[in-house]
Parts: structure tokens; C-alpha cells; sequence
């Protein structure tokens, strides 16, 4: 049975410089009728509850590109018709991404009253500079209006996501201890407006986007790697010693407040996952939705659930996801829990990750160090190797 639901919004103000996610301006009529599909989309699934078993929903999450962008009353369509195709527990995290500059104390006070009732906010830096190499559309004052605006409105739950690593212009380049007091400002501001949850994720230049051809070109000059490992060890640090626990790579919430959605993707969970692009996993199969928003929408509004492909995943690929999801947690992964005849290759891999300091294995959990964590990409795609290995030989 699935638990946990996400609505996915394309829709942007403006594309970012750093991203590339698809997302879509919006314009007026396409904004009615996207609502309408997903609607129709969350009509459709009900009916074929057999292949789509909706249980109590624990979470609703509303992600984009940006969310807050539709109306309140296009918002309020879209929870009510959860609320009257599934059903929700009261206690249910139901969560809103946001973006700064679609808040305000009025919008804030309709999303809880739609049943929002945790947002997240992508301020990425409290410094204009900043946001502005990023290509964001709000300055710092901005993000910091909006966080109170939904605190003023009574959300008991808010998340901050943080950019750190953002690169210099080239006739700007700032020393290494400027670029870290920079960050370690963001840090600092974040915590003056005590949010319940934040996250932290280190930028990476994505092939195909302006801000990639920026620093090919030499435009802008990305931080030393040694500078962008002491931003994180410092956001580790700062936040922990302020009572946030540190539970994902990226991610740290006061206590009780880590996000439930989010966990279930770690555990690899079950989840449906409505509108352009959204992606699905339930029964051993991943699956996608449409992305092109035109074709979306036509197809919803023709009564077709509008999905483009499914993958099975079994066997040595499930393992494999079980641990490179399973290793983003700080409480890492209990190996007993995995397949018998794969623990030692799983063995072997600590090991050898464990001499070099990158992972420990206590009591059958297997979770990265502190310096595993600065280094988690490369460690578990050697992990994946070592697995990769035992089922060749
Ligand atoms: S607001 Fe978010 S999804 Fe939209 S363009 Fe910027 S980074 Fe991408």
C-alpha cells in the first residue's frame, strides 16, 4: 500500500542559472488547466486503485519548480481533491516548496488554511551577490520577509534550503576566508529566523546550464575544493552545536522535525507521484509520468493516466538503491536487513572505505564517517562496485 504522495508544479518565475530541472514560465490559462489534469490524474489513480493502492497518506508533498507560483485557490483544488479521492491522516505532513518572492503574509495564511502545514523556502543565500550569480529572483530581504510572512501566518514547520560553493566573478574573486565568512553569514541569518528544518547542498555545475558555460568560459570561478569541504564541515558543525540533528548528507531538523517524505525515499519506500515528469515507485517498478506539460494536460483531460515508461527494479538493482539511498541517512543502513549472500561483498567494501576513515561498520550498521560524507558520491559508487565486483566473479 502506498503511504506517500507528491504533486509536481513545473512552472517557474524564471530559470535559474544553476538549474536543470525542467520547468516552464507560467501563463495564465496554462496554470487552470495544468490544475485540472492533476486533478483528473488524481481521479484516474483512484479508479485504478487496484494497480495504485493508496493507503492513509502519512505525506502529501507539492514540489517543483515552484509550487507557490499557482494561486491559493488553484492549491486549495488540488488538496481537496487528495482529501476526497485518498484518505489522510490527521497528523499527515503536507508540505509546499516555495520560492521567496510568491510569498506573502496573505498567501502564507491561505496555504495553511488549504491544510499546508510545513513549506520550504529556497532562499539559497542571505547575500545579494550571491543570488544574483545564481540567477534567483529575490534579494536577501526578501527571503528573510517571506520566512517571517509564513511564520506571522502560523506555520509551526519550516524548512530553508541553503546553496553553499557559489562561484565568484572572475574580477571579484574573493579570498577563501571571505567566500567561508560569507557562507557561514548565510548560516547565521538562517538561524536568527529559527527554522525547524534546513538543508544545505553543495552546488554542482550542471552540464547545459548558463551557469556551466560561465565557468568553462572562465567567467566565473567555482570555490577550491578544500574551501567548499570547510563550508560543510562548518554547516555540520554550526548547526548541530545549535540543536539541529544532522540526519542526512544535506539535510538537519530540530528533533521530531525531520521530514517524512523525504525518509521515504531514504528507506526506499513506496510513493505515487502526480504530474509532468513525476515519477512513481511501487511494486518493485519505477515509473515516470509524461514531462511535456501540453501533452500532460491533454492526456489527463482525456481520461488516461499519462505514464511514458516503467523499469523494473529486482535483484542486484534494488540492492544497489537500498545503499546509495540508504547511505544519504547519518543512521545509515543495518546490513542484516539486506540479502544474505551479498553481506559479504558488502562486508568487504567497508572494509577497504573503512581503512581510509570514509565509512564505519558497528554492530551491522554501515554508515559513512565524517569524511565519508564530505566524500559520499565517490564512496558509494565504490560500494556499488565492490557489489558490481561479487556478481561478476
Ligand atoms: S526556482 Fe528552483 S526549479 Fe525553478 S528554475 Fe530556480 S532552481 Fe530551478
Amino acid at each position: 500500500m502506498i503511504n506517500y504522495l507528491y504533486i509536481h508544479i513545473p512552472f517557474c518565475i524564471k530559470k535559474c542559472v544553476y538549474c536543470d530541472f525542467y520547468s516552464i514560465p507560467l501563463k495564465p490559462r496554462i496554470a487552470e488547466d495544468y490544475t485540472d489534469a492533476l486533478c483528473n490524474e488524481i481521479k484516474l489513480r483512484t479508479l485504478s486503485s487496484t494497480k495504485w493502492p493508496l493507503a492513509e497518506l502519512r505525506t502529501v508533498y507539492i514540489g517543483g519548480g515552484t509550487p507557490t507560483i499557482l494561486n491559493e485557490k488553484d492549491i486549495s483544488k488540488i488538496l481537496d481533491t487528495v482529501r476526497n479521492q485518498y484518505s489522510v491522516r490527521p497528523e499527515a505532513e503536507i508540505t509546499i516548496e516555495a520560492n521567496p518572492e510568491t510569498i506573502t503574509l496573505e498567501k502564507a495564511e491561505a496555504l495553511l488554511k488549504a491544510g499546508i502545514n510545513r513549506i520550504s523556502i529556497g532562499v539559497q543565500s542571505f547575500i545579494d551577490r550571491e543570488l544574483s550569480i545564481l540567477g534567483r529572483s529575490h534579494n536577501a530581504d526578501d527571503a528573510v520577509k517571506a520566512v517571517k510572512d509564513t511564520r506571522d501566518a502560523g506555520f509551526k514547520n519550516i524548512s530553508i534550503d541553503l546553496i553553499y560553493g557559489i562561484p565568484s566573478f572572475k574580477f571579484q574573486i574573493s579570498d577563501f576566508k571571505s567566500q567561508i565568512r560569507n557562507w557561514e553569514y548565510s548560516l547565521q541569518k538562517t538561524l536568527e529566523l529559527n527554522p525547524e528544518h534546513l538543508s544545505a547542498y553543495e552546488l554542482t555545475p550542471e552540464k547545459n546550464t548558463p551557469l556551466y558555460e560561465d565557468i568553462k568560459s572562465g567567467r566565473l570561478i567555482m570555490p577550491d575544493e578544500d574551501v567548499i569541504a570547510e563550508m560543510y564541515y562548518s554547516a555540520i558543525d554550526t548547526l548541530t552545536r545549535d540543536g539541529y540533528n544532522h540526519y542526512e548528507i544535506s539535510n538537519f531538523a530540530k528533533p521530531e522535525y525531520e521530514c517524512v517524505h523525504n525518509l521515504n525515499y531514504w528507506n526506499r519506500g513506496e510513493y505515487l507521484g502526480i504530474g509532468s515528469g513525476a515519477h512513481s515507485f511501487f511494486n518493485d517498478k519505477r515509473s515516470c509520468n509524461i514531462k511535456d506539460v501540453s501533452r500532460y494536460v491533454e492526456i489527463a483531460n482525456k481520461g488516461e493516466i499519462p505514464l511514458t515508461e516503467e523499469t523494473g527494479i529486482t535483484g542486484d538493482e534494488a540492492l544497489k538503491e537500498t545503499i546509495f539511498l540508504g547511505l544519504r541517512k547519518t543512521d545509515g543502513i543495518d546490513i542484516s536487513m539486506l540479502p544474505y549472500g551479498k553481506r559479504p561483498a558488502i562486508k568487504k567494501a567497508a572494509d577497504e572505505l573503512a581503512s581510509h576513515g570514509l565509512v564505519e561498520l558497528d554492530n551491522n550498521i554501515f554508515r559513512l564517517t565524517r569524511k565519508g560524507l564530505l566524500l559520499s558520491n565517490e564512496v558509494i559508487v565504490k560500494v556499488l562496485l565492490y557489489i558490481e565486483e561479487s556478481r561478476l566473479s
